[in-house]
Formats: structure tokens, C-alpha cells, sequence
């Protein structure tokens, strides 16, 4: 009876059972805070937070440097909070109208800055 060949994994390192499984839980641990900061966006602390970065900073940050005065409606995580909570909480914040946070701060998160 034909049996299929074994899938070669080297015992350590790169590629090793170990390996993946640590990256595994690394990437279900991000997954998991992540999750749980998303949820942090809901509360009353962050409706506060947001109102104030929004009163001292009324204009949107990333057109201003385009000498383009758009509103403000997202306060945004300058550096991004991959789900720290003591990050989420700290900020630096900045202002950012929705097309700016969607578009061009999205890409620079993917570029993985
Ligand atoms: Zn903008």
C-alpha cells in the first residue's frame, strides 16, 4: 500500500515544529489583545479621550501638512498600540479626518513602521 512521504521539518530553528507552534501563539496572543483594545474604543474613557484630542487639535494633522484644512473626526494613535493597553491609554494621539486615517495611515501601518 502506497503511503505518502513524511513532510521533512527540521527538529529545531526556522521552520521547526517548535518554531511554528511559538509563532502561533505569538500571533494568537497579538490576535487576542488586539481584539480586547478594539473593544476599549466603546467606552465612555475613550469617548473622553478622543473629545479632548479633538478640542486641542480640531484640524486634521495629515492635510495640514498638505496646507489642506479639512476637520478632524478620528483621534488616532501616532504610533501604533498593537494592542498594548498601556500604549492605547497613552498615546501621543493625533487628529485625523477619516479619509487620512483609512488611507494614508493604514498604508504606513502595512509598510510596518
Ligand atoms: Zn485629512
Amino acid at each position: 500500500m502506497p503511503t505518502r512521504p513524511r513532510t521533512f521539518r527540521p527538529s529545531s530553528g526556522p521552520g521547526s515544529d517548535a518554531d511554528r507552534k511559538a509563532r502561533t501563539q505569538a500571533y494568537d496572543r497579538r490576535r487576542r489583545a488586539e481584539t480586547e483594545t478594539r473593544a476599549l474604543y466603546g467606552t465612555a474613557r475613550w469617548q473622553a479621550t478622543r473629545r479632548e484630542q479633538l478640542r486641542i487639535e480640531p484640524l486634521c494633522r495629515m492635510c495640514l501638512a498638505l496646507d489642506v484644512v479639512t476637520a478632524a473626526i478620528v483621534c488616532d494613535h501616532v504610533e501604533p498600540h498593537r494592542g498594548d493597553v498601556v500604549r492605547f491609554w497613552s498615546g501621543p494621539f493625533q487628529s485625523l479626518c477619516v479619509p487620512c486615517h483609512d488611507g494614508a495611515k493604514q498604508a504606513e501601518e502595512r509598510a510596518g513602521r
